[in-house]
C-alpha cells in the first residue's frame, strides 16, 4: 500500500471485548449447560444478555442463543490440548499485524476448525459471520447500534485522524471525508468469511474506496495462509517505507501510450513480498495501466508541459518547451500520497530524458 492509517481508540472497540471474554471467561472453561450466571464476571454483558431475553427480539434471540449454543459445543471438548491450541488461534486471529508481518504466526480458518471440530464450527461461524452489518444484533440499542451510531461515529473520529482524503491501498481513488454524507465502507482486511473470531476487531477493519474494496480485493486473502502463506503490508503499521516508483518508455509515441510502450516498476528492496501481495490482491499493476493509458492519461500529463508552454510563448518569444517542464513537475508534488501525481512525475521525467519536449512539434 501507498502509506498505512494511524489506528484510533474508540468506544466501538467495547464489542471486541465482550467478545474476548466470552472466549476466555465463559466459553473455554465451559461445563455443563449455559446459564447467565456463566457471565457473573461481566456484569455489563450479563444485563444486556438478560434485557435481550426479556424483549425476546429476533435479534436479541440470536445473540443469547448462538452464545448458548457455542458454550454447549466448548463443553464437549475433552482434548485439552486442544482447547490450548484454540488459546492460541484465538490470540493470532486477532493479532492481525503479526499474521501480516511474520509467517511464524498460524491463525486458524474455518475450514480448518471444520475437520476437526464441525459443529464447534457451525456454531462459531453461524455467530460471527453475523456480527458485522445490517443483520448484526450489535445493531440493537442495548449494544449502542453498531451500524447507525457506532460506525458513524468512529468513521467522524477516523477521518480527522486520517485526513488525506486518498484511499491508501490504491492512492488513486478518494475517501470520504465528513463533509459528504456519504462514507466508504470498512474492508476485513482478513477476510471474516475465511477466519474466525476477528470480524469486529477494528485492527482488522479500516475504510477502503470502493474500487479496492468491491470491485478488486474483495475476499481475497493478503496472506494466504491455505495457499501457501504470504507477507502482507499491515494497515495501521506505524512504520511504512517509501515505495519506489520508476518509469521507462520503450516507444517515443506518448500521445498514444498502450502498456506495451513503458514499463512502470513498483518496488520496496526492504519489502519486496509485500509489494508482490500488495499488488496482486488490489491488482495493482493493470490499475495503473489503466490510468496511464486510459482516456489518453500520458497524453494529457505529456500537453500540460506544453500549455505552459503555449501561455508564455504568446508573451515573450520562447522556443523551448523543456523550460516549462519544472512548472508542472512541481504541481505533481504537492500531494505525496496521490499515486497519479507520483506516476505523471516519473513519465514526464522520462519524457524529458530522451529529449521529447526539445522540439515543439505539438
Ligand atoms: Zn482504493
Amino acid at each position: 500500500m501507498i502509506f498505512t492509517y494511524q489506528y484510533i481508540k474508540h468506544d466501538i472497540e467495547k464489542l471486541q471485548e465482550f467478545l474476548d471474554f466470552l472466549f476466555y471467561d465463559v466459553w473455554l472453561v465451559a461445563e455443563g449447560t449455559f446459564n447467565f450466571s456463566k457471565l457473573d464476571k461481566n456484569p455489563d454483558l450479563k444485563n444486556i444478555c438478560e434485557k435481550l431475553e426479556l424483549e425476546d427480539t429476533k435479534w436479541g434471540n440470536f445473540f443469547n442463543s448462538r452464545i448458548a449454543w457455542i458454550y454447549d459445543e466448548f463443553a464437549k471438548i475433552k482434548d485439552n490440548n486442544f482447547k490450548l491450541d484454540l488459546i492460541d488461534f484465538y490470540h493470532n486471529n486477532n493479532n492481525i499485524e503479526a499474521l501480516c508481518s511474520s509467517k511464524t504466526l498460524s491463525p486458524l480458518t474455518y475450514s480448518e476448525l471444520e475437520v476437526k471440530y464441525p459443529d464447534l464450527e457451525k456454531a462459531i461461524n453461524s455467530f460471527y459471520s453475523k456480527l458485522y452489518g445490517s443483520e448484526s444484533p450489535f445493531n440493537l440499542d442495548a449494544f449502542g447500534q453498531l451500524s447507525k451510531k457506532l460506525l458513524q461515529s468512529h468513521y467522524k473520529a477516523f477521518v480527522d485522524s486520517n485526513n488525506d482524503g486518498i484511499c491508501p491501498f490504491c492512492g488513486l481513488n478518494s475517501i470520504d471525508g465528513n463533509i459528504v454524507s456519504t462514507k466508504d465502507a470498512y474492508d476485513h482486511f482478513l477476510p471474516k468469511s475465511i477466519y474466525p473470531f476477528n470480524s469486529i476487531n477494528f485492527k482488522n477493519l479500516s475504510p477502503m474506496c470502493y474500487k479496492c474494496n468491491s470491485g478488486n480485493k474483495s475476499t481475497n486473502d493478503p496472506i494466504e495462509h491455505i495457499k501457501g502463506r504470504k507477507l502482507a503490508f499491515y494497515p495501521y503499521s506505524i512504520i511504512h517505507p517509501k515505495i519506489e516508483f520508476g518509469f521507462k518508455l520503450l516507444s517515443k509515441n506518448v500521445k498514444a501510450l498502450t502498456p506495451k510502450d513503458y514499463i512502470l516498476s513498483i518496488n520496496c528492496l526492504i519489502k519486496a513480498e509485500e509489494i508482490e501481495t500488495w499488488k496482486r490482491v488490489f491488482k495493482i499493476d493493470i490499475r495503473y495501466d489503466e490510468l496511464i493509458c486510459n482516456k489518453h492519461k500520458a497524453k494529457e500529463w505529456y500537453e500540460d508541459v506544453y500549455d505552459y508552454f503555449e501561455n508564455a510563448k504568446a508573451l515573450v518569444e520562447i522556443e523551448d518547451a523543456e523550460k516549462y517542464f519544472e512548472k508542472v513537475i512541481k504541481s505533481t508534488t504537492r500531494n505525496p500520497r496521490s499515486v497519479k501525481n507520483t506516476i505523471k512525475r516519473k513519465f514526464l521525467e522520462e519524457c524529458k530524458a530522451n529529449g521529447l519536449f526539445k522540439n515543439n512539434t505539438m
